[in-house]
């Protein structure tokens, strides 16, 4: 079944109304904003290439968006492919030819980069020149080609598969955070205004705190518990609304979907609150392990309701509190 709270891209997400588009727009994420407006301002100034910029984070809270903004912000092109999409050197190469100075050049998911195009990206970024080599066996000759001076903007949800050299290179590294209520609640009402909805605060606070922590999750909801309102014919959105629309998407109070509840569920009653390894989880959900540790756990770690020990993945009594469960005996701290 699809997850509603899946932070992953979807189709409805193209949804251009509701990205901010300049710095000013963009809620949350102060830290990063900031360090960003400085060293885009700075680059102006010089009127250089941005150093190159690496979003770590979760699905779903704006790398992409802020990638976007802060070309605008440069007054550059910005061109946009992924990780798993370049296939080959050459693919990258064709890319790398196009751009003009001080370009952004954004690579979504770059940790699922393939090694051979990694290569060719090292020198691309350090000295702005490919070494490409071209032939083969004993006529095989390498030849430099220099680029114009671009930025790479990189994203990725997983810091921990990118190779050092790689990491490395990247002059500005930037983390991004899980919302609060408070901003996800800005977002919700801005949306709403964005898309000429009724809403109170309560009812964009309930969608607000429904929402994992995440934008794109936020924007989501709004879209599902508008639908209900307008059928149940409310004029706007309030909190017993929100509230009922999200009981019926099986979204709790805390912001869990069933796959976040299947998961707590198997920890607590299959491996009586752990510490369980990831395999075996995964094993149980029938889900890959990459989209528990990149989609599910972070925050369910960050909502206190999970720890990573060394020995496995262990409940919190919050958790079970969470679930109804009574807190195991000796598990009380
Ligand atoms: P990521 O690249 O991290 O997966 P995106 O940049 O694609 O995330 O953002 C996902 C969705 O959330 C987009 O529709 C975007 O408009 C919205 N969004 C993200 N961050 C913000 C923000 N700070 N304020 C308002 N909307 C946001």
């Amino acid at each position: 079944p699809k997850r509603l709270l899946t932070p992953e891209k979807r189709e409805e997400d193209v949804d251009a109304s509701l990205r901010p588009q300049t710095l000013g727009d963009f809620v949350g994420q102060a830290a990063a904003r900031e360090n960003l407006k400085v060293f885009i301002e700075a680059a102006k100034t010089r009127r250089e290439a941005l150093d190159h910029v690496l979003f770590v984070g979760p699905p779903g809270l704006g790398k992409t968006t802020l990638a976007q903004i802060v070309s605008r912000e440069l007054g550059v092109n910005f061109r946009a492919t992924s990780g798993p999409v370049i296939a080959k050197a050459g693919d990258l190469a064709a890319l790398l030819t196009n751009l003009e100075e001080r370009d952004v050049l954004f690579i979504d998911e770059i940790h699922r980069l393939n090694p051979a195009v990694e290569e060719i990206l090292y020198p691309a970024m350090e000295d702005y020149q490919l070494d490409l080599i071209i032939g083969e066996g004993p006529a095989a000759r390498s030849v430099k080609i220099d680029l114009a001076k671009f930025t790479l903007v990189a994203a990725t949800t997983r810091l921990g598969l990118l190779t050092t050299p790689l990491r490395d290179r990247f002059g500005i590294p930037v983390r991004l955070n899980f919302y609060t209520v408070d901003e996800l609640e800005f977002i919700v009402r801005r949306g709403a205004r964005i898309m000429g909805i009724g809403m109170t605060e309560e009812g964009a606070n309930e969608i607000a705190r429904r929402a994992r922590g995440t934008p794109r999750i936020a924007g989501r909801l709004l879209r599902r518990v508008r639908d209900f309102a307008l059928v149940a014919g409310k004029p706007e959105i309030d909190r017993q609304i929100a509230d009922a629309a999200l009981r019926r998407l099986e979204v709790d109070h805390a912001g869990l979907d069933q796959l976040d509840r299947r998961y707590l569920d198997v920890i607590a009653l299959s491996f009586g609150g752990g510490p369980v390894g990831i395999e075996t989880i995964a094993a149980a959900l029938s889900e890959p392990r990459d989209a528990i540790e990149e989609i599910v756990e972070p925050y369910l770690i960050q909502q206190g309701f999970v720890q990573r020990t060394p020995r496995g993945r262990l409940l919190t009594p919050a958790a079970f509190k969470h679930m109804g469960l009574a807190v195991p005996a000796g598990r009380e701290v």
